[in-house]
């Protein structure tokens, strides 16, 4: 079906976003009566170690990605941070710690406050502020996005998954500025990479997807965005994409993409600024 073309800066054809989700131990460690050192070093894997062979890569491969760091792991981790910052990469929210249910469990205040504390822990390390928002697992009201943009600052969210393209957020019928860069499960390393054995995930066992047909999958995916024109959006793990073989993997796709001369990489807050400009407009 024909649709109109989105127009991105310089010419490109597509735009290709990767969001890497330094979750570290703050997935592994729920019950804090029940200490569980193997499973939080499942985390520990990505600060600690595969967030640096990324980082490598990018830079390798003039690639400007966007992390997403719950504010405790940032803490923990502050070289780390100040690190991926002065390459030139963006730090966005992804919780405090992680929190599965704090829509549900708090009020208003609350989870503000909670988003307040990881945004100290930024303007502490870097310097500023996060502009974008990830949602962690756990779902969000209805009203919180325009909380997020009229309240908190944020100008993006990449939390949705209802289109590729990205789209000004409606709040009450009416669009607004604030800017959504949805995502897919499609262009996750978690369907098709995650393993662990305690607690079992996948619940049922039994799936480390072949690399090479994941590889095929992101290429195909790749063909799809450039033909159309949408933005690619990938939510990659550390701890999962970040291992030797699959960090060659990635290397292969991001050549893969290289050879198209009008591919533009860009961060969520670019993506979201270049929106906002030749998207945007008045807030009705
Ligand atoms: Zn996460």
């Amino acid at each position: 079906m024909e649709q109109e073309k989105i127009k991105w800066p310089f010419g490109a054809k597509c735009a290709v976003l990767f969001t890497i989700h330094v979750d570290g131990e703050s997935l592994y460690n729920r019950d804090p009566q029940k200490p569980s050192p193997r499973r939080m070093s499942y985390g520990t894997y990505g600060p600690v170690r595969a967030v640096d062979r990324l980082l490598a890569l990018a830079e390798q491969k003039r690639i400007p990605c966007s992390y997403f760091i719950p504010g405790q792991i940032a803490q923990r981790y502050p070289e780390m941070v100040k690190k991926i910052d002065a390459m030139g990469h963006e730090i966005g929210f992804h919780g405090y710690d992680h929190e599965e249910n704090m829509y549900r469990e708090l009020s208003k205040e609350g989870w503000m406050e909670v988003i307040e504390r990881a945004q100290q822990v930024f303007e502490r390390l870097v310097g500023k502020r996060a502009v974008g928002y990830v949602a962690t697992s756990c779902d969000f009201g209805e009203d919180a996005p325009e909380v997020w943009y009229r309240e908190l600052g944020f100008q993006y969210s990449s939390s949705m998954r209802g289109d590729d393209r990205p789209y000004r957020v409606s709040f009450g019928g009416r669009k607004s500025n604030f800017i959504e860069i949805p995502a897919r499960w499609e262009l996750d390393d978690y369907p098709f990479f995650i393993y662990s054995f305690d607690p079992p995930q996948p619940r049922g066992q039994d799936r480390i997807a072949s690399y090479d047909g994941v590889l095929a999958n992101w290429k195909h995916e790749f063909d799809g965005y450039y033909a159309e024109g949408g933005c690619m959006t990938f939510m990659l793990h550390p701890q999962i994409i970040g291992i030797p073989g699959r960090c060659e993997l990635l290397e292969e796709l991001i050549d893969y993409m290289k050879e198209k001369p009008d591919v533009w990489f860009a961060t969520g807050q670019e993506i979201a600024r270049w929106w906002r400009e030749v998207y945007g407009g008045e807030e009705e």
